[in-house]
C-alpha cells in the first residue's frame, strides 16, 4: 500500500463532508471501520487495504487510482531493471551535451529506493517507458527502437546548443557540489 499523502487524506475528508457523510456511514458503504476511516483521514497509509481505498474514492468520487498506478509503473519498472527518465530538459538529472549542433542528454539515474511516479530531483512525472513507441527506456537519452528522444528540447533561442549544454553542464556540476 503506497502512502496516502496529506492532500489526498484532506481530498477524500473534504468530499465525505461535502456529501454529508459521517465517518461511519462511509465505512458501511465502503465495508470498512470507523476508526479505519478517522486514521486513513489522518493519513495513516495502513488504515485501509488498497481495495477499500479505491472503494471509498469511487464513493467520494475522489481520484485515488490513477496516481498510484503511475507510481506502481515506475517502481515495478526500476524492480525489473527498467530504466526510467526524467523527461526535463532543465533537471539535474540530464546532463546536456551538444552533437552535431543538436542538444542530446545523457539521463541519470534516480537515486534507488525512491523512484516512483515522480522524479527525485525536480519532481516531474518520471517516463517509464518511451512516449512513442511505448517500448521499455533504451540507454541513452533516445529511444533505441523509433529514436524518440526521452528529454524534451531546452527551451534556450538566445544560446546556441554549445553554450547551452556547457552552461547547463556548469550548473549541474555546482548544484551536485552543494549536495
Ligand atoms: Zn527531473
Ligand atoms: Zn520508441
Amino acid at each position: 500500500m503506497e502512502r496516502l499523502s496529506p492532500e489526498l487524506a484532506g481530498r477524500l475528508r473534504d468530499a465525505r463532508r461535502v456529501k454529508g457523510l459521517s465517518q461511519n456511514a462511509l465505512a458501511h458503504e465502503a465495508g470498512c471501520t470507523q476508526s479505519a476511516v478517522s486514521m486513513m483521514e489522518l493519513g495513516r497509509q495502513d488504515a485501509v487495504s488498497r481495495e477499500t481505498l479505491r472503494k471509498i474514492g469511487a464513493l467520494l468520487d475522489v481520484e485515488v487510482g490513477e496516481p498510484d498506478a503511475a507510481r506502481l509503473a515506475g517502481r515495478e519498472c526500476m524492480a525489473a531493471g527498467g530504466r526510467v527518465c526524467c523527461p526535463q530538459a532543465e533537471c539535474p538529472s540530464n546532463v546536456p551535451f551538444a552533437v552535431a549542433g543538436t542538444v542530446v542528454f545523457q539521463p541519470q539515474a534516480q537515486p534507488a529506493g525512491r523512484a516512483g511516479i515522480y522524479c527525485a530531483y525536480c519532481g516531474e512525472v518520471l517516463l517509464t517507458a518511451c512516449p512513442v513507441c511505448a517500448r521499455p527506456l533504451s540507454e541513452g537519452g533516445h529511444c533505441r527502437d523509433c529514436g524518440a528522444a526521452y528529454v524534451n528540447s531546452p527551451a534556450a533561442p538566445d544560446l546556441t546548443p554549445d553554450v547551452w549544454a556547457a552552461e547547463h553542464r556548469k550548473q549541474i556540476a555546482e548544484w551536485r557540489a552543494l549536495l
